[in-house]
């Protein structure tokens, strides 16, 4: 069979199965076997794969079309740039999440982003002003870290920043501090087990609290798609009767770890923002802004004391 063939076959398979773009999926299924960039297959339509070759493939087209990710088939997925290692402990890093972390380090660096000639340019003409700078060395909080991915971007983008990443799950701590290692960042990030805020000692006081809490409903998981449903950790979904759980408890006890001038940023799920805005506002917080995800999605609080 060619890679083209392998390509034909394979596709129609995991459309049946209704996996979503199995072309694309497919493709880099193949790219990922043959070590090679998605694009170079182009140019190898009519090389014979080798039977440990179709074998190989088969075995991966066939767990992807019983919905198992692609980022766990491949081990990892790629956040803000950085390699980050997934497995069933803990929340494929989601696209729309780099977004919050790229709000997290212009804020951390100053409007202008300093760090590391790394110029933020995609939020640059977006509406709101992210200005006023931490001074010094920030200390940030990445509150229910999963994979570590939020934080170990912050840590590489903002090099003066210390970072405490929490999560109730030991195991997925594990894997975040190996993601550190691995992105370079390990020494700046504190790694700490605890229940929502419990984690933290008393006291302790941030610039930047950061969060992509679990924040689907309940009853609502049923309902997802098998990739996310069957595979992503329940704990990493679960928000809760209304999925509003974390962030009514951040709106009441999170300003307690806030410097008096700290900004949090949560991001949060579809027809959210009505209701996470009200938590804040009836907590006495300023929002500052909802920022709107690349589909127009409100996705994003921004918020003060
Ligand atoms: N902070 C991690 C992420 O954004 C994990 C989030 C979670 O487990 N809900 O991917």
């Amino acid at each position: 069979m060619t890679v083209l063939e392998a390509i034909q076959k394979s596709t129609e398979f995991l459309d049946k199965k209704k996996v979503e773009s199995p072309r694309l999926q497919t493709e880099l299924l193949l790219a990922h076997l043959l070590k090679m960039p998605r694009m170079k297959l182009y140019l190898n339509f009519d090389r014979a794969l080798v039977v440990a070759e179709t074998d190989a493939l088969r075995e991966l087209i066939k767990r992807r079309g019983l919905r198992e990710p692609l980022q766990h088939i491949i081990g990892s997925t790629s956040f803000c740039g950085y390699e980050i290692a997934v497995n069933r402990l803990v929340l494929v890093p989601r696209p729309e999440t780099e977004m919050l972390a790229e709000l997290g380090w212009q804020y951390l660096n100053g409007a202008h982003g300093k760090a590391e000639g790394q110029s933020p340019d995609r939020l640059e003409d977006k509406p709101q002003k992210l200005a006023d700078q931490a001074v010094g060395a920030p200390r940030v909080l990445d509150f229910c870290t999963g994979s570590g991915c939020i934080a170990i971007a912050l840590a590489a983008k903002c090099p003066s920043a210390s970072i405490v990443a929490t999560d109730i799950s030991a195991e997925a701590l594990v894997l975040a501090q190996e993601n550190a290692v691995k992105s370079g960042v390990a020494e700046r990030i504190e790694f700490l087990q605890g229940d929502g805020l419990a984690a933290l000692k008393a006291g302790l006081q941030f610039d930047l609290i950061v969060s992509n809490p679990p924040y689907i409903a309940s009853a609502e998981i049923a309902t997802l798609d098998p990739e996310v449903r069957d595979f992503d950790p329940r704990l990493a979904l679960d928000g809760g009767a209304d999925g509003l759980d974390f962030y009514r408890m951040l709106a009441k006890a999170a300003k307690m770890f806030l410097k008096p001038d700290g900004k949090i940023m949560l991001e949060f799920g579809d027809g959210q923002a009505d209701g996470i805005k009200k938590f804040f506002e009836d907590e006495k917080w300023i929002v500052e802004a909802v920022q709107e995800d690349y589909s127009q999605r409100a996705r994003i609080l921004i918020a003060r004391q």
